[in-house]
């Protein structure tokens, strides 16, 4: 937290009761954001706006709430894992977070930490594709690679099967092209705007 967010945080608080729940909150955002920071490849993978007022909405709605979102996709992981006996399961941590902007993805699989850890922007997808983005990272992380060539296809299928999802269909595609389809496979369609569900508005 800079000098700016607290000397803003510091007034809200005096102000009343309701100021002290909300930058505890906030704290715990904060605190939450620099974890996943640490999770991502790369620790501007993880970014709000450069609007300060919407950054701490942002901390403080990630302080109230986060904890169901994480077991909600906790939960998704599971039914992933289920579809391998166990000596294959290889061991994942999966967290919501929002992404930045500029990236362009909804989730990514970082398999450079121990354990490997999966990353999803909740606010880029619809809840109903939720599970369908878990599945496609944790290919990524069961096959502990960042393709999507033969494996990755072998492993999507198996698991769209295990779940309900539709498998891919690939038949008849050159290498290229089925692995440009397999990038984007469960076809997820975007939100109109990522940020709503962070600040506690659509989807959330
Ligand atoms: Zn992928």
């Amino acid at each position: 937290m800079n000098a700016d967010e607290r000397r803003w945080l510091t007034g809200f608080e005096q102000k009343s009761e309701e100021g002290v729940v909300c930058c505890d909150a906030v704290e715990k955002g904060t605190e939450y954001l620099k974890t996943m920071r640490r999770l991502a490849l790369e620790s501007d993978m993880i970014a709000l706006s450069e609007d300060i007022v919407e950054r701490i909405r942002i901390c403080s709605w990630i302080g109230k709430n986060i904890e169901p979102v994480n077991a909600e996709l906790g939960e998704y992981l599971q039914a992933c894992h289920s579809c391998f006996y166990p000596e294959q399961r290889k061991k994942i941590q999966i967290f919501a977070a929002p992404l930045a902007q500029k990236l362009g993805v909804d989730a990514f699989c970082n398999l450079k930490v121990e354990p490997v850890a999966i990353l999803i922007d909740a606010g880029r997808l619809h809840r109903p594709d939720w599970l369908s983005v878990v599945a496609h990272e944790y290919a990524h992380a069961h096959l502990g690679t960042a393709g999507h060539q033969g494996q990755f296809l072998a492993t999507i299928q198996h698991l769209c099967l295990g779940l309900g999802l539709e498998p891919p269909y690939t038949e008849g595609m050159e290498a290229k092209q089925q692995e440009i389809w397999l990038q984007n496979w469960p076809h997820c369609p975007p939100v109109a705007d990522p940020l709503a569900f962070w600040r506690g508005g659509a989807n959330a």
